[in-house]
């Protein structure tokens, strides 16, 4: 299997006939990452949005107010109708979000059911979980929204770096949270809760894996890779990040209860499992019509929140869901330059066997201060291992070596 011919084309985004596109298609999808706390009742050391370098949050209100909240609900409306929006996502956020009010959470959910009327709404909140009781499940339920914890491991894992203010460890007050969702779950309120988990190479995988799936019973996990750059990571822990991953690949090879879901690998696997076709053409054409931004407190619209540790300019789009319209986002300067960045292969991954699969790995991870986006992923070594590890498991799984190969060599990112 050779993609040695494979020479990445700049991709060059046009905003104008983006926004035009998208006014005139269907099935379009709108995801937003709403900042309704821009506080945190605890100082996890590797926070992004703390201590990730951009101080933005600062500037804007602790918490979102109820103009906002309006505000935000008459931009949604609009958008909605002048893109023939199918499913609308709103990713609570925060800070911790459950710092918030519970009326003014009402206000804001009861605003966004009556915005988003006649399309598929879902709500996610991402929570630490250490504030919810019994109200908030109360409320959480009557709003079907789905509920993401975060935490790390076990206690003994957990508390070395999600701390409150104090510095003490928060799992125990985590867990008191999570055996609530569960309670609801169980009684048929609520999904049952997914989980959160950034990888530690300290962390023994195989306890983690453990812990969160058989002690706890989550099914629907993430692990993710830490948010950092080019300019952030450590090179000496890029080989134990991957060692750490891969045991996780293949513990969860081995799970033999369909319900639990890895996200990360469950990625490589679709991806894999692509038509050449779909991924040459149709893969462009569906992302571009999934959108995703952030909303801060005060109504600020930015890029997706994860690339915060990445160019602070990008960050700043000058839009306010107080005046702007959704086509304003689309056509952004820093839109544009995302999009292009996203559709354009780094030079360094030419000729990688994994390219049309993997495409460079996820936009924050090839970031350099240098280089801008132009870099393979800081976790490249552990993507390989990764698509060499599902592909195995693919062929195991009965697909044939053909498709692999067509697959393989499809060219990423081409418009025909
Ligand atoms: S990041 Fe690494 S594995 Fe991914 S396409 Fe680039 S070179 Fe290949």
């Amino acid at each position: 299997m050779n993609s040695a011919a494979l020479v990445p084309q700049p991709f060059v985004y046009d905003g104008d006939v983006y926004e035009r596109n998208m006014r005139h298609a269907t099935g379009n999808s709108l995801q937003v990452i709403l900042k309704v706390t821009e506080r945190c009742n605890i100082a996890c050391k590797y926070c992004y949005f703390f201590f990730g370098g951009d101080e933005s949050y600062r500037d804007n209100p602790a918490y979102i107010q109820d103009e906002t909240i309006d505000q935000f609900a008459v931009f949604l409306e609009d958008a909605v109708r002048s893109y023939h929006l199918d499913l609308v996502r709103i990713i609570i956020h925060g800070g911790e979000p459950f710092m918030l009010r519970k009326a003014r959470m009402a206000r804001l959910l009861e605003s966004v059911q009556r915005a988003a009327a006649g399309t598929a709404l879902e709500f996610t909140v991402q929570t630490n979980a250490m504030l919810l009781d019994a109200e908030w499940i109360d409320l959480l339920a009557r709003h079907r929204v789905y509920v993401g914890v975060s935490l790390d491991g076990p206690r003994e894992f957990n508390d070395l770096n999600r701390v409150d203010k104090r510095e003490r460890g928060t799992y125990d007050r985590s867990l008191q949270g999570v055996a609530l969702l569960f309670e609801a779950f169980r009684a048929g309120r609520l999904a049952r809760p997914g989980l959160l988990c950034v990888l530690n190479p300290d962390f023994p995988a195989e306890r983690l894996y453990h812990h969160f799936v058989d002690e706890i019973g989550f099914r629907n996990i993430d692990f993710l890779l830490p948010d950092d750059t080019h300019d952030s990571s450590d090179p000496a822990l890029r080989e134990r990040y991957k060692v750490r991953m891969m045991e996780l690949l293949r513990l969860y090879a081995r799970e033999t209860r369909k319900e639990v879901r890895f996200r990360f690998a469950d990625k490589i696997v679709d991806a894999l499992g692509m038509a050449p076709l779909f991924s040459r053409v149709l893969h462009r054409y569906f992302t571009q019509k999934e959108i995703v931004f952030t909303v801060s407190s005060k109504g600020d619209i930015a890029p997706d929140d994860i690339l915060r540790t990445t160019d602070p300019a990008l960050m700043r789009l000058d839009l306010n869901i107080a005046t702007a319209r959704l086509g304003d986002v689309l056509r952004s300067a820093a839109f544009n330059r995302l999009h292009d960045a996203a559709f354009t292969l780094p030079g360094a991954c030419a000729g990688c066997d994994w390219a049309s699969v993997c495409r460079g790995g996820e936009l924050y991870h090839r970031y350099s201060r240098a280089q801008g986006f132009d870099n393979p992923s800081i976790y490249c070594d552990t993507l390989r291992a990764a698509h060499e590890h599902a592909a195995t498991m693919f062929l195991q799984a009965g697909a044939s070596v053909a498709h692999l190969e067509r697959r393989m060599a499809a060219q990423p990112y081409t418009l025909i």
